[in-house]
């Protein structure tokens, strides 16, 4: 492996990013508290090990070369209040259910990842938010102040750190048992769909239900081993925003001598952080994690091939991905220099699709949302610009929850400015709900046949 710092050389030299400029990070009132947070993160034990991050990079790998999809789904922003048993089981069958229905259309294994048990500390637009005449400091996630719109809750507390660690942890652990433990059936997966399917709503796709429905038949009456389909491979990803928290939580991998970041399987950079010179790409560019860039409208191609030089300039692979996230009116043009330009250096990178961010509008009613239609619209245009490149479309990220709110317009339930009332309770970002989250997995498997 070439990635991470060298055997030998030891954490220290992540240190590095250090020197850099670090955007996004919040104003800690009290370097004692920070430093008394990071100590005891330093010395805590991994939230993943060095051996599944390696896994991860390996299926990544697959999903650059067309022979796996990735699916990346989970709230914009986690929050400590609804980290219990059942708003994960929800996530965690959502994410299921759609990778059962993408298997299909892809004839492809689906890696499951959740933005999950780490998607604690958001990049906002602006430092402060003004209501009513009242400025605060802006909610940073659950990792730094609280969302409530009050002086005190928008303090940033360093010991949200370590709180954000140990609720992670326990989610990572809820996650894994319901990988592991027969939840993650594919009979008992395949039953959930054929539950969403008897909303007539959904007529559009019995087809494909029907198909699916076959396959699973054709499979037992082949003597398929289903008891080896009890249990699925389920990784955990979050943008890598909090340095302080990133590099407190990074060790050395004692089979190697490599540095991890051991907060997640899988971290990405953000839109608003990817500068070249800065802390964030110095920092990830020494762990050996797969890592993911965001890539908005703006993005040229030598700022793609600049950024594939600093964080995978050997071209290990699976170690690179770009999630694109251009918006639906723009992905047509915006994706193809930035995909011929990695094709013409070809170093491998998984392409993946983020519909969301460059979709958000506000409702006339004042709510920050998305079109289901948009969405639609964006993975549709990844898909062409692949198909006409001849290059691989290698996966899907999405902001989703397993519950029924209304935050995203639309999808064949209709849920139109006025339903957003009615269960709005993202603390930034609109999320698709459960059922619209399905509905997408259907639609792409359309689009996979066309
Ligand atoms: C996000 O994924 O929630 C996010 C802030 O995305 P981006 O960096 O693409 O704007
Ligand atoms: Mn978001």
């Amino acid at each position: 492996m070439s990635v991470g710092v060298l055997p030998g050389v030891g954490l220290e030299s992540l240190d590095a990013y250090r020197a850099k400029v670090a955007l996004q990070q919040p104003t800690w009132p009290d370097a004692g508290a920070l430093a008394a947070a990071t100590d005891e993160l330093a010395a805590a034990a991994p939230l993943v090990v060095p051996a599944a991050a390696d896994r991860a990079r390996e299926r990544l790998a697959a999903a650059a070369r067309g022979e796996a999809f990735l699916l990346q789904g989970g709230d914009c922003a986690e929050s400590f209040a609804e980290a219990g048993a059942l708003r994960i089981r929800n996530k965690v069958r959502t994410i299921l259910q759609m990778a059962v229905v993408l298997t299909y259309g892809a004839s492809m294994p689906v890696v499951k990842m959740g933005r999950m048990a780490g998607q604690y500390a958001k990049p906002r637009s602006s430092d402060s938010e003004t209501r009513d005449g009242v400025t605060l400091p802006a909610y940073r996630g659950d990792m730094v102040n609280a969302h409530a719109f009050t002086p005190e809750s928008r303090i940033p507390d360093p010991a949200r750190l370590v709180q954000a660690y140990r609720i992670s942890g326990a989610t990572v652990n809820v996650v894994q048992a319901l990988a592991e433990g027969g939840f993650a059936d594919l009979r008992r997966v395949h039953e959930w769909n054929q539950g969403f399917m008897r909303n007539p709503a959904y007529a559009r796709y019995e087809s494909t239900a029907a198909e699916i429905d076959r396959a699973i038949r054709f499979m037992a009456a082949c003597g398929a081993d289903f008891e080896a389909l009890q249990t699925v491979e389920f990784f955990v990803a979050h943008e890598a925003l909090l340095l302080d928290y990133e590099r407190a939580l990074s060790r050395i991998d004692p089979r190697t001598g490599a540095a991890y970041d051991t907060s997640a399987h899988f971290l990405w950079i953000g839109e608003r952080t990817r500068q070249l010179d800065g802390a964030h790409v110095e920092f990830l560019s020494r762990v050996a994690n797969p890592i993911g860039v965001k890539l908005g409208p703006t993005t040229q191609p030598e700022d793609a091939i600049a950024l594939l030089d600093r964080l995978n300039p050997a071209g290990v692979p699976g170690r690179l991905t770009f999630v694109a996230r251009m918006g639906a009116g723009k992905v047509r043009d915006a994706l193809p220099p930035l995909v011929d330009a990695v094709r013409a250096d070809g170093r491998p990178v998984v392409w993946v699709t983020d519909p969301m961010h460059g979709n958000t509008i506000t409702s006339e009613s004042g709510y920050k949302t998305r079109r289901f239609a948009d969405v639609l619209d964006e993975v549709s245009g990844f898909f062409e610009v692949h198909r006409s490149l001849g290059t691989v479309p290698g996966g899907l990220h999405v902001e989703l929850t397993g519950d029924d709110v209304t935050e995203v317009l639309g999808g064949s339930e209709e849920i139109d400015d006025a339903g957003l009332a009615r269960r709005y309770e993202t603390l930034v970002d609109p999320r698709l709900n459960h059922q619209q989250s399905l509905e997408l997995a259907f639609r792409v498997v359309e689009m996979l046949r066309r």
